[in-house]
């Protein structure tokens, strides 16, 4: 490198640093919210003075104590090309930072960018209804003069000036705060009609429970059961969604009311005189042998009651809900049970197989086959098992200062000058 190249590339690059050209990013500019300080202005290459941005931060923190909405002033020299024109840098900036306080999203963001000559109002959602893009366009109009004279400190302090007039009207602090309150008020009132709801329905559960418990004439203990079955059904299902108080009263129905509709007392259909319950031993006398294998397997539960006087037997059964035994087609018992299944013709990669589904009742030995098709093998799975990763979700840290988590549509104004 001869000299000469030397002192070119040395001009070359002080130029370019004392034209102190940096085009920013997003990510680049300056955050006056950060875990030092919980400023509103950014002002990285010295476009405003030291005294204007005191006055501007002093206004805005005024704004933000009055009303909860945060206004972001920044002032740059230039940003990247990947943002197509200052409405989408401003944009993406506003919804970076999160910029907007109180209910979210009231917030509003200036931005000027002196190498565009350009000057954009960004209001966030929260914000919209008070500052639309006609009033933003004003207030542009009145900071216009300042902006051609090139006096920066003047036309952001007035444009400052302004939203902060536009935004501490009593009807505008009214419309922001109760917009802000509104939510409380809505949590509150669900809170509200969620514990009237749990006890309402309780107390419809209670009437169903003594429905259960009402006995009708020549009713058989097995058929109350059934409806005292039917009715935990329901109970249960209403418990998703009021498990603290339907919840609890169905753990106990189950517990007390169940048994004792089974248990209670019966009065002979013949005589009228009391019948007993006979124990699981003396029982098996009275159940035929279908009837005995049907309680060894435990798909149904039968109680046999005996009148004391005429000495009438009375069987009543109780299917066991939760068995995996079904009814045979041929004898009727509830026996059947599933075999493994047998396969035929395999699956590979290429071709689907054969199989059959079979069934066998305990009972009377007759089989149900059903054949199938087994689905193709499918090729070995990459990396699609396991956990997933996902990525964004921008973590900013929410000590010191941070912004509202706003979000900004794309309302506002722009002035070029
Ligand atoms: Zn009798
Ligand atoms: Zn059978």
């Amino acid at each position: 490198m001869t000299p000469l190249h030397k002192l070119l590339l040395l001009f070359l690059v002080s130029t370019f640093s004392l034209l102190g050209f940096a085009a920013y990013t997003v990510q680049s500019v300056p955050n006056p919210k950060n875990e030092y300080s919980d400023n509103f202005v950014s002002n990285p290459d010295g476009i405003l003075s030291d005294s204007a941005v005191v006055l501007i931060e002093n206004i805005a923190a005024d704004l933000r104590s009055r009303t909860t909405v945060e206004l972001a002033v920044v002032a740059i020299n230039g940003y990247v090309d990947k943002y197509y024109d200052i409405e989408h840098f401003a944009n993406s900036l506003y919804n970076y930072w999160g910029i907007g306080g109180g209910d979210k999203s009231q917030g509003v963001l200036f931005l000027l960018d002196t190498n565009e000559r350009a000057f954009r109002i960004e209001v966030g959602d929260g914000c919209e209804g008070l500052l639309p893009d006609i009033e933003c366009a004003e207030i542009q109009e009145e900071m216009l003069p300042y902006l051609r004279e090139n006096d920066w400190d003047n036309a952001l302090v007035v444009g400052a000036s302004l939203v902060y007039d536009k935004l501490t009207t009593d009807e505008a602090v009214l419309e922001l705060l109760i917009g802000y309150k509104k939510k409380d008020d809505i949590t509150s009132s669900f809170a509200f009609n969620y514990i009237f709801w749990s006890f309402a329905i309780l107390l419809l559960a209670v009437l169903l429970a003594v429905i259960a418990l009402t006995k009708r004439k020549k009713e058989y203990n097995s058929d109350a059961y059934k409806r005292a079955r039917n009715i935990y059904g329901i109970l249960a299902v209403i418990s998703i969604i009021f498990p603290l108080t339907v919840g609890f009263f169905a753990g106990w129905y189950r517990k007390n009311i169940m048994p004792y509709v089974r248990k209670r007392p019966v009065v002979c259909p013949d005589c009228g005189k009391p019948m007993h319950l006979l124990s699981e031993e003396d029982e098996d006398e009275y159940l035929d042998e279908k009837q005995i294998l049907e309680e060894n397997i435990k798909s149904i539960d039968y109680d046999v009651w005996r009148c004391d006087g005429c000495n009438k037997k009375i069987v009543l059964s109780y299917i066991n809900s939760l068995s995996s035994f079904s009814v045979c087609p041929r004898c009727g018992a509830r026996t059947m049970t599933k075999l493994p299944d047998k396969i035929l013709v395999s699956a590979t990669r290429s071709s689907t197989g054969k199989g059959l589904h079979r069934q066998e009742c305990k009972y009377c030995g007759h089989r149900v086959i059903v054949p199938y098709v087994i689905p193709i093998i499918p090729p070995p799975s990459s990396s699609s098992s396991g956990s997933s990763r996902s990525y964004g979700g921008s973590s900013r840290s929410s000590s010191g200062g941070s912004w509202g988590g706003g979000h900004s549509s794309g309302g506002g104004s722009t002035v070029r000058f």
